[in-house]
């Protein structure tokens, strides 16, 4: 399985050493929430949030050996081989991971397919069925919430598990069918299940404001996920469409309908001439820096932006350029920030 690696999402060197555990210690699996606030961030802004918490309670960094964010993607905290520090008694024995989520707010099923992946993983790595449990069965915390523990509880399944409901709340009429899982390529871009870019948030943007957003419960992001598809699929319906028309993932006429004009380019532009790395860096100021900004946005590396981009550098422009990268694998020097002509044509390819 694919793990987002800590160089990857831009971790903070370890405060200290994490003590080694040997496979063969490992005799259960946890399943943790974020806590009582919603998760909002996305991406490797999550990790780098509670690397933050983590950091400021003195620990060595994240606490987790792996965090599953609600598009499935997988990262590394602890990983395989260090002790963690996210249930007291049980960091040997245990094995623990979080679902970020918080604040009651609905896993993914794609979130839940991943964990149930790494339990799996899990159990072929230590060449035994480790134990399923909530952080709750180790100490007294309503950590993992309520939704969460039940599907612990329900041994974990993979694929197509509805959360019972709220008790009082709506029955709901669940179809029992699949999500639908697949991709499209519309003008060069592709859509569905797994797709990233700014027009992924585009098109939720679009849904929300037409009212179509009711299966957000964080808001619109750069990663399709399930929820976009049923969002998609309430805004099918209401066009008439029937069936696998209305199956979630678009189709150029919807989209079109959508977003009143369909973004991309099918014939793929050049990448534009590297400007020269003069043209970056503190108290630079040109239109590459922009063009740089809004090719980082594009590419969902535009976490650190709370305005902008624009002309004037900024210490959010050399993060989002780290982050990417990062991304590459790239460490030390080669992830300073700053773009080079590999950085740039990486980027704008
Ligand atoms: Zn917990």
């Amino acid at each position: 399985m694919q793990i987002i690696s800590r160089a990857q999402w831009g971790a903070k060197a370890w405060n200290g050493t994490p003590n080694a555990v040997p496979l063969a210690k490992r005799t259960e699996f946890f399943v943790h929430h974020d806590g009582d606030a919603p998760i909002v961030r996305t991406g490797y802004a999550i990790m780098r949030a509670i690397e933050a918490t983590h950091l400021n309670q003195g620990w060595a960094g994240v606490g987790y050996n792996f965090v599953v964010d609600q598009s499935g993607a997988v990262y590394e905290g602890r990983g395989w081989g260090l002790q963690g520090a996210h249930c007291p008694d049980h960091n040997i024995s245990g094995i623990g991971v979080q679902i970020a989520i918080g604040g009651g707010q609905t896993p993914s099923a794609a979130a839940l397919a991943a964990c149930r992946a790494l339990y799996e993983e899990a159990c072929k790595r230590t060449g035994r069925t480790l134990a399923k449990r909530g952080h709750r069965d180790g100490f007294a915390t309503e950590c993992p919430g309520t939704k969460l523990y039940a599907w612990v509880k329900a041994g974990m399944p993979a694929g197509n598990y509805k959360p019972a409901p709220e008790p009082g709340g709506n029955t709901g009429g669940g179809s029992g069918t699949e999500t639908a899982r697949y991709q499209v390529v519309i003008n060069g871009l592709s859509y569905g299940y797994g797709a990233k870019g700014a027009h992924v948030t585009q098109v939720g943007q679009a849904l929300e404001s037409r009212g179509f957003g009711q299966h957000y419960t964080s808001g619109p992001g750069p990663v399709w996920t399930d929820v976009d598809t049923e969002n998609y699929a309430d805004y099918q319906r209401s066009l008439g469409l029937t069936g696998k028309d209305a199956d979630g993932v678009p189709g150029e006429d919807s989209l079109k309908e959508l977003l009143g004009t369909l973004p991309g380019n099918s014939a793929p532009k050049p990448a534009p001439p590297f400007p020269g790395r003069d043209k970056f860096g503190a108290g630079k100021n040109n239109a590459s820096i922009t063009m740089l900004g809004q090719q980082l946005v594009r590419k969902g590396y535009g976490d650190a932006y709370t305005s902008g981009p624009g002309p004037k550098w900024s210490e959010a422009d050399r993060k989002n350029v780290q982050a990417f990268q990062r991304a590459q694998g790239w460490t030390g020097s080669d992830a300073d920030g700053l773009p080079g002509p590999k950085t740039w044509s990486l980027l704008f390819a």
